[in-house]
């Protein structure tokens, strides 16, 4: 089962400091859920464990399952079993939804190994069928005129297919109306099981009704700064994140 361990990370945007030491263990079969006021840098975090070039890291370390992940280019990172479902996902023009899902495919199999076009097929209707996706996004432009709640289905069918060992999803929630967040939630439980590990970041507890973390924790300032149990973001729900920060004497 996988294992991430992140320890002490710093990172920098244009030479100014965003995460501030994050500390975090993920294991198989666990679902952890980072929950923060906005611009704390969640998303941060996201980018800075896929190895998005923008972010500079100054300090700390990140493996899974014991190996360097901060050394892996962002290909590698995917190959190992990481894997970002995005707040804000890009649109590509010229690349359809599933010649896009299929090479994405085939290079987290690795060279050899490559999935046959009838049992990717095959794969992929059934998995739009579970996400109540049209047959026509398949061959439509990757995200391209897709609204939000498309998109967000869209970032879980990739998820699905991929299967990924550590899922970090980020804001899956947001913009979406309650059906739609039941058949995002339907699809990321679907996957569930001792095999991945999840970081589910979001900025409202309503995601927690439906996918249910095992731990949770306080992001604020850049970094994790209070951990619990469901209970954590209930008391979060119904009171803010101010008496966390005078827990901890913080100022914002
Ligand atoms: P969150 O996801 O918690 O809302 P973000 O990680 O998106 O927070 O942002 C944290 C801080 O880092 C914000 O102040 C934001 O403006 C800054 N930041 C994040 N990414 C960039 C970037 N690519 N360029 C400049 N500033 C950034
Ligand atoms: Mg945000
Ligand atoms: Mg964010």
């Amino acid at each position: 089962a996988p294992e991430l361990i992140v320890k002490g990370l710093k990172a920098t945007v244009d030479g100014k400091e965003i995460l501030k030491g994050v500390n975090l263990e993920v294991k198989g079969g666990e679902i952890h859920a980072i929950m923060g006021p906005n611009g704390t840098g969640k998303s941060t975090l996201a980018s800075v464990l896929m190895g998005h070039p923008r972010y500079e890291v100054t300090d700390g370390s990140v493996t899974l399952d014991g190996e360097d992940v901060l050394n892996m280019e962002v290909d590698e990172r995917a190959r190992a079993g990481l894997f970002l479902a995005m707040q804000y996902p890009a649109e590509v023009s010229g690349v359809t939804n599933s010649d896009f899902l299929r090479s994405a495919v085939n290079a987290r199999r690795g060279e050899g190994n490559e999935i046959s076009l009838m049992k990717f097929i095959r794969e992929m209707d059934n998995k739009m069928e579970l996400l109540e996706m049209d047959e026509k996004f398949a061959t439509r432009y990757l995200n391209e005129g897709f609204s939000g709640g498309e998109k967000k289905r869209n970032e879980i069918l990739q998820m699905m297919m991929l299967k990924p060992r550590i899922a970090i999803l980020d804001e899956i929630d947001s913009g979406l109306d309650i059906d739609a967040l039941k058949v995002v939630s339907k699809g990321v439980n679907s996957l569930l099981g001792p095999e991945m590990g999840v970081i589910l970041i979001t900025h409202y507890q309503r995601l927690l009704n439906y996918i249910k973390p095992d731990y949770v924790h306080v992001f604020i300032q850049g970094k994790i700064v209070k951990s619990g149990g469901p209970e954590l973001a209930e008391r979060l729900e119904a009171e803010g994140y101010d008496w966390v920060k005078e827990e901890l004497g913080v100022e914002d």
